[in-house]
């Protein structure tokens, strides 16, 4: 089987044209195509659904798509939306925990797009299996999801991690979970991946300690992190939970600011969002390119 690049090297250009890893890409558009149905951990802050065209947050997608639909819809996109750089897979579950659709429906991408970036985005826990796959799938770019280094904190922020078939809870699940993330990011550091760190901002829980994980990913040779705020989901178990402001998301991002880049313009994007950061077209795309479903 064809692949990319057999042995992958660091690409500046895609990085100066990806939306999420440079601010002066802002006329760069992305699409996401949502294939990552299943998720192989549970988060207290997230509730996935999959059948919701009103809501924009990451995890929403209006229906999950086969690889081949996926395909199609990119190819319409392609013809379709200016500038379009960047072909993404986030969510509505995580890109790793059935890889096989992230992976097909990259393969049949490439096979018919030599040169559109790929960025996946995971929480990590199988990054160290597949991280090796990725430069020969061409993923130039990946966004890891890393709340807290501590598994005291994680044990507050995971409900559950399922790995090799056993379900963890607690600071066990933590631990796990976070072994993986770090072994991860540093396997893809080797591969000369570029990698970004999303962290979730949760008062009274990780919010001291982010500083702490800033250090760590730049240690572990992490680019640019980007620190988010909670979106409250209704029915999830950080419900209730009292939110940050965006003042106080800006002063640890500022204060973080001094220990590796931020990142200040993510817009929490759907599972199927496609489009420039600013002017998201997912809805409208929707209705012109939706694939034939049965
Ligand atoms: Fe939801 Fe992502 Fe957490 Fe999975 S890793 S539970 S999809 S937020
Ligand atoms: Fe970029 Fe943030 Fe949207 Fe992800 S959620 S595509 S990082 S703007």
């Amino acid at each position: 089987e064809k692949y990319y690049q057999a042995d992958f090297a660091p690409d500046k250009e895609k990085t100066k044209t990806h939306p999420c890893f440079s601010g002066c890409a802002s006329g760069s558009a992305r699409i996401h195509l949502p294939v990552a149905k299943k998720c192989n951990i549970q988060c207290n802050y997230c509730l996935r659904k999959f059948d919701c065209p009103n809501e924009s947050r990451p995890g929403v997608t209006t229906r999950v798509l086969s690889p081949e639909e996926a395909l199609e819809k990119y190819l319409v996109a392609k013809k379709s939306v200016p500038n379009l750089k960047v072909v993404g897979i986030a969510g509505p579950g995580d890109a790793l925990a059935d890889f096989e659709f992230t992976e097909k429906t990259l393969r049949l991408i490439r096979a018919q797009d030599p040169d559109v970036t790929f960025c996946i985005s995971t929480n990590g826990l199988m990054l160290p299996l597949y991280a090796k796959e990725f430069s020969r799938l061409g993923i130039t770019h990946v966004t890891v999801t890393i709340n807290a280094l501590d598994p005291a904190i994680g044990s507050l922020i995971y409900k559950t991690v399922t790995y090799m078939g056993t379900t963890y809870r607690g600071e066990a699940a933590a631990a796990i979970l976070l072994a993986n993330q770090l072994s991860g990011l540093r396997m893809l550091q080797e591969l000369g991946i570029v990698c970004k760190v999303n962290i979730v901002m949760l008062k009274g829980i990780n919010d001291e300690h982010i500083p702490e994980v800033v250090n760590k990913v730049k240690e572990l040779g992490c680019f640019i992190t980007n620190i988010m705020q909670m979106i409250p989901v209704t029915g999830s178990a950080f419900e209730h939970m009292p939110l940050t402001s965006n003042k106080e998301i800006m002063a640890m991002r500022k204060k973080c600011g001094q220990i590796l880049n931020q990142m200040y313009h993510c817009k929490q994007c759907r599972a199927d969002a496609v489009g420039t950061l600013e002017h998201d077209l997912s809805l409208e795309f929707e209705k012109l390119a939706t694939p034939r479903l049965e």
